[in-house]
């Protein structure tokens, strides 16, 4: 084995994106004129470490399928429909006190050639980056109560009952907006016992 020592341009830099925020960035459903088809829903939670404590400003970065189970992706070939109202990424930064929070709409389940007939519960995809480019972290979000779970290989590949149920967001009615919006709440935590299963990490 021959050490590898992690350059200075690689712990120091580059702060990617970290900057240039928009307004609009984490709110998916103002990225067009229009509003896009699908159930509108609300993302949040914290990024902590193994503690309890917040690990501010870390870029997360959010990608996903529609409402039809559809990326807009030139090598997604699912007939399901594209939405013009809908790209389908968004990032945050979390706060002070390690949150963030993203409005969207719930994915739908897609099909994929892994085996006959597999199709991936509906799940939003997940980077972290922290305040350097070699702190990436990626990992995917599940829904409560989803009967694909059971089947999905990605998701029963994590070893462990409590591990899988981290990746699956709790409905929350203290994040759900009244006649707006329906609320996930959603940690990520970095190390430690509870550590939320990221990819390439086990
Ligand atoms: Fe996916």
């Amino acid at each position: 084995m021959i050490p590898l020592p992690h350059t200075l341009s690689e712990l120091t830099g580059p702060l990617y994106g970290h900057a240039l925020l928009g307004e609009t960035d984490s709110d998916l459903t103002r990225h067009h004129a229009g509003e896009p088809i699908g159930e509108r829903i609300i993302v949040t939670g914290r990024v902590v470490d193994e503690d309890g404590r917040p690990i501010p400003n870390t870029l997360i970065e959010l990608w996903q399928a529609n409402a039809a189970g559809r990326y807009r992706h030139w090598r997604d070939d699912h007939p399901a429909p594209l939405d013009p109202n809908f790209t389908g990424a968004g990032r945050a930064v979390t706060d002070d006190n390690g949150n963030y929070r993203f409005t969207t709409i719930k994915p739908g389940a897609y099909p994929w050639p892994n085996h006959a007939n597999a199709w991936r519960p509906a799940h939003i995809h997940f980077s972290l980056l922290g305040p350097c480019f070699i702190t990436r972290l990626i990992t995917q979000m599940y829904f409560p109560g989803d009967p694909l779970l059971a089947s999905d290989p990605i998701y029963q590949s994590i070893p462990g009952e409590r591990a899988r149920r981290r990746l699956i967001a709790d409905l929350d009615p203290n994040v759900t907006q009244q006649q707006w919006a329906l609320g996930y709440r959603f940690d990520f935590v970095l190390r430690g016992r509870a550590a939320t299963p990221f990819e390439g990490a086990r």
